[in-house]
Order: C-alpha cells, then sequence, then structure tokens
C-alpha cells in the first residue's frame, strides 16, 4: 500500500491545497519557483497557473500565498482545518482503543 498520509490520516481525506483565481493570475511563476512540490504548472494556452497536483501541497503550508502580487491564491480556513485535524486524531484514537478493548 502507498497511500500518502498526515499524521496517520489519508492525505485525500485533508481538504487543503492552494485554489487559483484565474481572474487574478497574471502567469507571473513566483509561485512555481517557490514551491518545491509540484503542486503548480504553467497552462501555456491561457497564460495563467493551474493547480496540478493539490495532494502534493503540504497540509498547513501556505508559503506560495504570501509570494502571490495579485493575492490570487487562496487556502481554506487554517484554523477550522486544524479543529477537524483534531477532532479526526481523537476519533481515530478512540477507534484504536475500542478495537483494543474487544
Ligand atoms: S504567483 Fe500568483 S499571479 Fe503569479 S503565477 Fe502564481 S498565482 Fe499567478
Ligand atoms: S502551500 Fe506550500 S506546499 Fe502548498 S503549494 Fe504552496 S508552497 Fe507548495
Amino acid at each position: 500500500m502507498n497511500e500518502r498520509t498526515y499524521l496517520g490520516i489519508p492525505r485525500d481525506e485533508i481538504a487543503w491545497n492552494p485554489a487559483i483565481d484565474e481572474e487574478k493570475c497574471i502567469g507571473c511563476g513566483q509561485c512555481l519557483e517557490v514551491c518545491p512540490n509540484n503542486v503548480f504548472a504553467m497552462d501555456e494556452a491561457s497564460g495563467k497557473m493551474k493547480v496540478v497536483n493539490p495532494q502534493n501541497c503540504v497540509v498547513l503550508c501556505d508559503k506560495c500565498k504570501a509570494f502571490c502580487d495579485q493575492e490570487a491564491i487562496s487556502f481554506p480556513d487554517k484554523e477550522e482545518l486544524k479543529r477537524w485535524l483534531a477532532a479526526r486524531l481523537r476519533a481515530s484514537a478512540a477507534a484504536r482503543t475500542k478495537g483494543a478493548d474487544s
């Protein structure tokens, strides 16, 4: 099995990746330069940046957002995700405890 996880949670369950507002993006490439994880790729046809590998984004990282002068990059609410992760971890721990008891 080669499932990517974060704190033991399958990565594909975690809603964290950048979104690009195409209206604002000018295709400057700053986000591509700052992210080492192949999350972005330039769409040559439109001259706009695309998110091509959203699951490659590091959970809770939002570094590229600060490098976009056009404010074209957005992320979900960080505090809300932290609450979701905490609840998810509590649920996993409770399930493990229940499994150990039975
Ligand atoms: S940094 Fe912003 S404006 Fe530049 S390519 Fe990335 S999303 Fe587009
Ligand atoms: S938040 Fe971090 S890991 Fe995610 S796309 Fe931006 S720079 Fe890359």
